[in-house]
């Protein structure tokens, strides 16, 4: 038996500007199975190559991350736990000396570490920690070699994605400071959120072709790039990624002008994206098609192919990434798929806006998690594929359902029109791999898995 959904909220409610919405979002407030935000430290260290993340925390944590990381790394790895063990538990101080050991001898070691981050975690010992406190003692100390930020991956505090909310929202102090021009009009595109530098490069092109010249991404790849970043009044924030509410509202408060916008997966939602700051920097039309015919085109025939294994077939998301929304929002308009549940940890309205303004209207919402009345509706719905974390996804294809794991879909590139096609291959990988382990299953297509 599925079990009854809780209070429900009009979507309309919350975003006055777009009353035709009335998709209802349902709310749980239960058990969660989702990652902590330690997790974010497998594609922040990628993306900022100078840096190193040093988790405080207990052998769990450590666990975590060499598990979540371990089949990922190809060099040194710029990432560590140092493990607070019961002797610490004997007194703060000693806890502080040996974190400022550990960190001398890990900065004497790798002297290519420009900025150096102590990651906190749940333990109470970690907890009683003052981690700013001793990153602000450990940057007078290493500066002006390293950069010492802190930031909370504790899963107490926060879920899977929020981790590089927590991180990016560390780094804003970073930034310079941008004074108000005469003209209101805006000076440069902040691109917001971890993207692969692929995706990186190819929007810098399709932009600059706009003729928006000043686009700058945040965080960059490198730490040195922070303070070349500006962001003042005539700023432009355009978010890559959902989950990243706190970092949006201080740049906001810094004066820079967030763009509405839906998220750049798929071929629509990359269009409306690009569209919206097209539209911020007064780009025309003619300008704008040149700029993004030819990749739009390449987009569109990349997920012909997966459309036909697709089209029909029926998804249900589990909360997790906060990517849940726009994903589902892709294989539904552009794939054809049938939404059974969309499940997201928290859905921020002023960010997801526009998204659920493209939803289709049947659509249930539901946000949080009550992880057991979830999974009795996924289990008596039997969707074709469900998205879920590693926690739940072993046992649910041991019951016979086709999964895909959402922190796939935070480590793969996936933005942007060259991307489509990938992304959508996600889904209907599993499906082909189903149907060539058990063919009698009816699968429009039977190409092999890649
Ligand atoms: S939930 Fe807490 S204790 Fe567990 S790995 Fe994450 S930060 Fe460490």
């Amino acid at each position: 038996m599925s079990s009854p959904l809780p209070t429900a909220v009009p979507v309309a409610r919350c975003r006055e500007e777009k009353p035709s919405v009335h998709i209802p979002i349902h709310r749980e407030r239960g058990q969660r199975e989702v990652f902590c935000g330690l997790t974010g430290i497998i594609w922040l260290h990628r993306r900022i190559q100078d840096a190193f993340f040093l988790v405080v925390g207990s052998r769990t944590c450590a666990h975590l991350i060499q598990s979540a990381a371990g089949v990922m790394i190809f060099a040194e790895p710029r990432f560590a736990t140092a493990i607070i063990d019961d002797r610490d538990l004997a007194g703060i101080a000693d806890a502080n000396d040996e974190l400022d050991r550990v960190v001398s001898r890990l900065l004497e070691r790798r002297p290519d570490i420009r900025m150096l981050f102590l990651v906190g975690s749940c333990p109470s010992e970690v907890i009683k920690l003052d981690l700013s406190r001793a990153a602000e003692r450990l940057t007078k100390q290493f500066l002006p070699q390293v950069r010492v930020l802190s930031y909370s991956g504790s899963g107490i505090e926060t879920t899977f994605t929020e981790g590089e909310d927590a991180c990016l929202a560390s780094l804003v102090p970073q930034l310079q400071v941008g004074t108000a021009a005469q003209s209101s009009e805006p000076s440069n595109l902040l691109i917001v959120g971890t993207v692969a530098d692929i995706v990186e490069d190819q929007w810098t092109r399709m932009l600059t072709t706009m003729g928006i010249r000043n686009v700058q991404f945040f965080p960059p790849r490198r730490s040195g790039d922070l303070s070349r970043i500006t962001v003042g009044p005539n700023t432009r924030v355009l978010l890559a990624q959902p989950f990243l509410a706190n970092t949006c509202r201080m740049l906001v408060e810094r004066g820079a002008t967030h763009i509405p916008a839906p998220f750049p997966l798929g071929v629509e939602g990359t269009t409306a994206w690009l569209r919206a700051a097209a539209n911020a920097f007064a780009v025309s039309d003619p300008a704008f098609e040149n700029a993004t015919q030819a990749a739009r085109a390449r987009g569109m025939r990349s997920l012909e192919r997966h459309r036909e294994v697709l089209e029909g077939k029926r998804i249900f998301f589990f909360p997790d990434s906060q990517l849940e929304i726009p994903l589902a929002r892709f294989l539904s308009r552009e794939l054809g798929m049938h939404l059974v549940e969309v499940g997201s940890p928290f859905i921020h309205r002023q960010i997801m806006g526009e998204e659920l303004s493209l939803m289709p209207e049947a659509t249930r919402l539901v946000e949080g998690q009550d992880v057991d009345s979830q999974l009795a509706r996924c289990r008596e719905a039997r969707p074709d594929v469900t998205v879920c974390g590693l926690g739940l996804a072993n046992p649910l294809e041991h019951e016979g359902l086709t999964t895909k794991w959402s922190i796939e879909l935070v480590f793969s590139p996936i933005q942007g029109y060259d991307q489509a096609g990938d992304l959508a291959e996600l889904f209907a990988r599993p499906l082909r791999r189903k149907h060539l382990l058990e063919p009698e299953l009816p699968v429009r297509e039977a190409l092999p898995c890649n």
